[in-house]
């Protein structure tokens, strides 16, 4: 495998991604948070950012709320305003970048050049101008305004002042004392001409077809919202799903009855006669086709700017240029000193497509023919293993992109593992599937208004069909690609070489079983596994589960470290607890105990807790006899639950209550009683990220019931008890975070907060889409993590940590600083599994 962890050249890797726009941003996180690290986001400029880095006209500003316009994995509660501004968008991309550790994945000045299938390698072979690569699967997020689309007029070449395009802004020209013409009335033009107009001496707006337009309700954040998202997260998840839910109920309305858009045609009227008093004004600038059929825009300053005695409107196309004269459609002559060109991006023909050759050696542009189909918009046949982000009939008019987006990185995720477990080298969408779906398509388009409406917009190919709006809802388009459907699918045998071996989910073996009695009597179930002469890490397991939960980590950390793991009391192997003595109190015991017999004399130990077991570790932090045997500790999933935080903002007596009721509902839920399916729905809700593999849910839906009924029960009581702050501060050695972003049982929120009490953290990382059971869902971080703690934890006998032990593997460079938020952009190979059998899982586990 390539390691592609310093930033040269890679010759082969698992996976390319073309873009480092909203799209392959985000496939670069999910492809992390999967366990994927052999991968590179080829970007052609230097920077990041795609059509947000491009576009830095005066105005530029987003159209769609802020709080959904961002990674459901990455709200930002710093926005500004309730639209946000390029340069804020620009930041925030930046910030993911360095935020899920991207950088070292991307090669910048590496545009694409040509992809081609290699059919006996079953590779992609790529060129850029930095080299030739090779990948076993291409990922296109080119996104669709990548390429701006110049007019093709008479003249254009030889006009002599400048002539640019929105997205290539000229920022040397001073507008000011000239005379502007700008060519448009799009989304990118209503921002640019109010800036024009303020500057200009006069302002030429050449408006071929009228736009809709809809006030703009853009305010500021007040400060105590900010503070409020900041610190009640949940607020901005719920002002995000408020805005993404009234969006969705526009959708009938553009899909099946455009009739209902009259009022909101009334709405626009009323905006622009409120702006603009000549009638001759409005009738040049009223549409003739109905509201929605081309893009809806929002401003509420663009009809004000047209009615200033310095803008004149020409309602008509730019026919042809001679010299500085602009000669319009309808004869009228203008002089001018510079055009800009707001005329859009190639939308309808995805230049990439001219570049990427398929396995019949024909490229994607002539399989089309000009009109773009694939299956699920993300996957086109005779073109294997190759998968497109904003692909074929993904986009929307009434919603963020940045939802789609998410939805086709889940489902190219799960295509990888389809692929993994199929053991193929590649897939290749069957032509009858693709048909298929874009049959269903067509159907659904027909009653449309982008299909009724009256009007020809840049949504619409030559051939008058729409190969770019998706005509439903997102949350269908969600549904529709949640999971790979393997009959869609032609399996390509794998050939010499193939790489992503699945991840097995079964207990790992141990090399050594031990009994371990405790202060109380109760004997401890543990195991040895690894090297045995290196630096010694204690897996510390959680509320439900037993040592077998570390199976993955374990196998994952192979002979980097001697890893010994235990059954807490009252699970698997060591079920004989005393129930009276079961405390946070008893559980230290059980640790100390642990290490006073397992780790050699002289030496520490690293301390890895997950969950519950994160919380023995921390309290554990003030018992002398854990601290001088502990040089660090990985806290992965650990908290204090959601409703605890919640009880705590509380005041008084409703506190007491509402802790109380968390107490209950945990004893209720915990035991799940028989595997119905509402208990096994409740559990994997509440404990699993949403590509959870069925074996992951398997797994820990056993691992859940293999526990002792009492000891889930008493887990409320346990968690009272702990004084988490006190806790926290008292674990004096170097710690670092994880958790996973779709932990519902102790959210981010926690971890980040747990992590500004702890006196040395050494970071926060956040896996995306990552529930609350890591070990299983993402075991290669946790041990990437680990092997990142035992390399920083110096207090480790000389000689006990070499350097070879930690840096073969996936250990990332430099230390990240403490608080700092970083990515699970570290992690190897995939979280699969071929088969958990319970008794796998029940007789190695419980037992
Ligand atoms: P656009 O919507 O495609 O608009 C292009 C404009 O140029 C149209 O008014 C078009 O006229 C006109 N035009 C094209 N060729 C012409 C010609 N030869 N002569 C005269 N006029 C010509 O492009 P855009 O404004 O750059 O926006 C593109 C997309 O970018 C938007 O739909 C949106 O998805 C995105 N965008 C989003 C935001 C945001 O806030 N999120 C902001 C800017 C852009 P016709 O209407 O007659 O074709």
């Amino acid at each position: 495998m390539t390691d592609i962890s310093v930033s040269e050249w890679p010759t082969h890797v698992r996976v390319a991604v073309i873009g480092t726009g909203f799209g392959g941003l985000c496939a670069g996180v999910r492809l992390a948070a999967a366990g994927i690290s052999d991968f590179v986001l080829l970007e052609r400029a230097d920077s990041v950012g795609g059509t947000w880095r491009d576009n830095t006209y005066p105005g530029c500003a987003c159209d769609v709320p802020s709080h959904l316009y961002s990674f459901s994995f990455a709200r930002n509660p710093d926005w500004s305003h309730s639209f946000s501004r390029q340069p804020e968008i620009r930041a925030y991309l930046e910030g993911v970048t360095d935020q899920y550790r991207l950088r070292e994945h991307i090669r910048f000045g590496a545009e694409v050049t040509e992809a081609r299938w290699d059919g006996e390698a079953n590779c992609w072979q790529l060129d850029t101008p930095r080299g030739p690569l090779r990948a076993d699967v291409v990922i296109s997020a080119c996104g669709p305004l990548a390429d701006p689309a110049l007019p093709d007029i008479p003249g254009l070449g030889q006009f002599a002042g400048p002539v640019f395009h929105s997205a290539r802004w000229d920022h040397g020209y001073a507008m000011a004392g000239k005379r502007i013409a700008v060519i448009g009335t799009g989304a990118s033009a209503i921002q640019i001409v109010p800036e024009v107009q303020r500057q200009a001496e006069r302002l030429v707006l050449f408006q071929r077809t009228p736009p809709w337009v809809m006030p703009r309700l853009d305010r500021k954040f007040t400060r105590a919202e900010k503070w409020l998202h900041h610190h009640v997260p949940a607020s901005q998840r719920l002002a995000r799903f408020g805005t993404y839910a009234v969006r969705e109920t526009y959708v009938p309305a553009f899909t099946k009855k455009p009739e209902i858009l009259q009022g909101a045609q009334r709405v626009a009227l009323r905006h622009m006669a409120r702006a603009i008093s000549d009638p001759n004004l409005r009738a040049k600038l009223t549409p003739n086709y109905v509201l929605g059929c081309k893009r809806v825009l929002l401003s509420n300053d663009y009809y004000p700017a047209l009615a200033q005695p310095n803008v004149h409107v020409v309602a008509s196309g730019l026919a042809r240029v001679e010299g500085n004269t602009l000669i319009a459609q309808d004869g009228s002559a203008h002089e001018v000193d510079a055009i800009v060109l707001a005329t859009g991006f190639h939308t309808v023909d995805m230049p990439i497509a001219e570049r990427v050759f398929g396995a019949d050696g024909l490229s994607l542009a002539e399989t089309w023919g000009g009109d773009m189909q694939a299956l699920r918009g993300t996957t086109v046949a005779g073109f294997p293993n190759l998968c497109l982000v904003v692909g074929p009939n993904t986009g929307l008019g009434h919603t963020s992109m940045i939802h789609i987006i998410e939805s086709q990185v889940a489902y190219i995720v799960d295509y990888l593992r389809t692929l993994d477990q199929a053991a193929a080298g590649a897939l290749d969408a069957r032509p009858e599937a693709q048909q298929r779906w874009c049959a269903d398509i067509e159907r659904r388009m027909e009653p449309t208004v982008w299909a009724t409406g009256g009007c020809k917009s840049w949504y619409l190919n030559d051939a008058g069909r729409n190969p770019t709006l998706w005509p439903g809802t997102t949350i269908r388009f969600r549904r529709n690609t949640r999971r790979v459907d393997a009959r869609e699918y032609r399996r390509i045998q794998a050939g010499p070489g193939k790489r992503g071996a699945p991840i097995e989910l079964r207990p790992a073996t141990p090399i050594n079983t031990m009994r371990i009695p405790t202060t109380d009597g109760v004997v401890l179930h543990g195991e040895i596994h690894g090297r045995l002469d290196g630096p010694t890490v204690v897996l510390v397991h959680g509320w439900t589960n037993s040592t077998a939960v570390w199976g993955p980590v374990i196998r994952a950390l192979g002979d980097e470290v001697r890893i010994v793991a235990y059954d807490q009391r009252g699970h698997g192997g060591s079920v004989d607890a005393r129930w009276d003595r079961y405390s946070i109190t008893s559980l230290v015991d059980d640790l100390e105990a642990v290490l006073a017999a397992t780790v050699p004399e002289g030496e520490k130990a690293i301390l890895v807790g997950h969950s519950m077991g994160g919380m023995t570790i921390m309290a554990a932090g003030q018992r002398p006899g854990v601290v001088e045997r502990t040089a660090g500790a990985l806290l992965v999933s650990t908290g204090y639950g959601d409703l605890v935080a919640t009880a705590r903002i509380i005041p008084g007596r409703s506190r007491r209550l509402a802790t109380v009721l968390q107490r209950q509902i945990l004893r209720s839920a915990a035991p799940m009683g028989p595997a119905t399916r509402v208990s096994r729905a409740a559990l994997r809700y509440g404990t699993m990220g949403p590509d959870a593999s069925h074996d992951v849910a398997v797994a820990t839906a056993q691992l859940v019931h293999a526990c002792g009924r009492r000891t889930r029960g008493t887990w409320g009581r346990v968690l009272d008890k702990l004084e988490v702050g006190d806790a926290l501060a008292g674990l004096d050695v170097p710690v670092h975070v994880l958790v996973g972003t779709n932990d519902r049982l102790t959210p981010p929120a926690h971890a980040e907060r747990m992590a500004q009490r702890l006196p040395q953290c050494t970071g926060v990382t956040e896996l995306p889409g990552v529930g609350h059971m890591t070990p299983l869902e993402a075991p290669e971080t946790v041990a990437d993590l680990t092997l990142k703690v035992v390399a920083e934890s110096r207090t480790v006998t000389p000689g006990a940590v070499t350097s070879g032990a930690v840096t073969s593997g996936a250990v990332t460079s430099g230390a990240v600083t403490s608080g700092a938020v970083t990515s699970g952009a570290v992690t190897s190979g995939a979280v699969t599994s071929e088969a958990v059998t319970s008794e796998a899982v029940t007789s190695e586990a419980v037992l």
